[in-house]
């Protein structure tokens, strides 16, 4: 099965950058896949298309065979994402911004509770879920993100630049929880600019300039040609 399918996909910003030029991605379920390249490339712009967030020019997203455009409730429901940027109300609890999240995809409410519990344990937070999410480190809030993207289950999770400014502690241990919910079946995405972050943790990868896709291939071809 494919997990996400990108064809031919455009985007020129409003003020006439032009920041994807015609890229095709696919990548199968269960991988473990890296979208690696330098900033400006249009990581961030692919990820914000396919997490719906900025508008394509032109191109089709497909979604464990939803159509963005076509089926796009089903499409999301297969779909987490951890965006670059903090973008939660700091004023709320780190559990309501959890079970808030819950809600949107209807989830019951003990339902809603018990998954919180579970991701917020997982992920070293469940000691602050009372606390103001605006009170959190940096790497406290990463975390509340990546809880937040997983509390409806998706089958692909995605994640812009995960550990951009966490330290290197932080760093190992996010990896490590990417690889144990990879083992158990979700198909991951990453950006990175970071070629050893793909190295560590992706079979697959992408590497992305000035919005066209030079290269895409495996890991171990391409540690090879290096
Ligand atoms: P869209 O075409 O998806 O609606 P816009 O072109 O309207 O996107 O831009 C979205 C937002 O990003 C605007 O508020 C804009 O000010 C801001 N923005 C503009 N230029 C840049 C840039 N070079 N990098 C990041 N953000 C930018
Ligand atoms: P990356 O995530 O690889 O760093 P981005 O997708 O953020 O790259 O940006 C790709 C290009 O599009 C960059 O040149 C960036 O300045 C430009 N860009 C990003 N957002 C906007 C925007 N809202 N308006 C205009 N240009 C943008």
């Amino acid at each position: 099965t494919r997990a996400l399918q990108i064809r031919q996909l455009y985007k020129t910003y409003d003020n006439g950058h032009q920041a994807l030029k015609g890229i095709d991605l696919e990548v199968q379920e269960g991988d473990f896949f890296a979208l690696l390249g330098p900033n400006g490339a249009g990581k961030s712009t692919t990820i914000g298309i396919v997490s719906s967030l900025v508008n394509k020019t032109s191109g089709d997203v497909n979604i464990f065979g939803y159509d963005l455009d076509k089926d796009m409730s089903r499409a999301k429901r297969q779909l987490g994402v951890v965006p670059q940027e903090i973008n939660f109300n700091q004023f709320e609890k780190t559990q309501d911004i959890v079970i808030t999240q819950a809600g949107y995809y209807g989830i019951s409410a003990n339902e809603a509770s018990a998954r919180t519990e579970l991701y917020l344990k997982k992920l070293g937070l469940w000691d602050k879920r009372n606390v103001q999410s605006r009170m959190l480190s940096g790497g406290m809030k990463r975390r509340l993100m990546i809880a937040r993207a997983l509390v409806h289950e998706p089958r692909l999770l995605i994640l812009d630049e995960p550990t951009a400014g966490v330290d290197i502690e932080l760093r190992r241990s996010l990896w490590e929880f990417l690889r144990e919910i990879n083992g158990k079946g979700t198909t991951v995405i990453l950006t990175t600019h970071y070629l050893e972050e793909a190295e560590q943790l992706c079979r697959n990868i992408a590497i992305i300039d000035q919005g066209t896709i030079v290269e895409n291939t495996s890991m171990r071809a391409l540690l090879g040609k290096l």
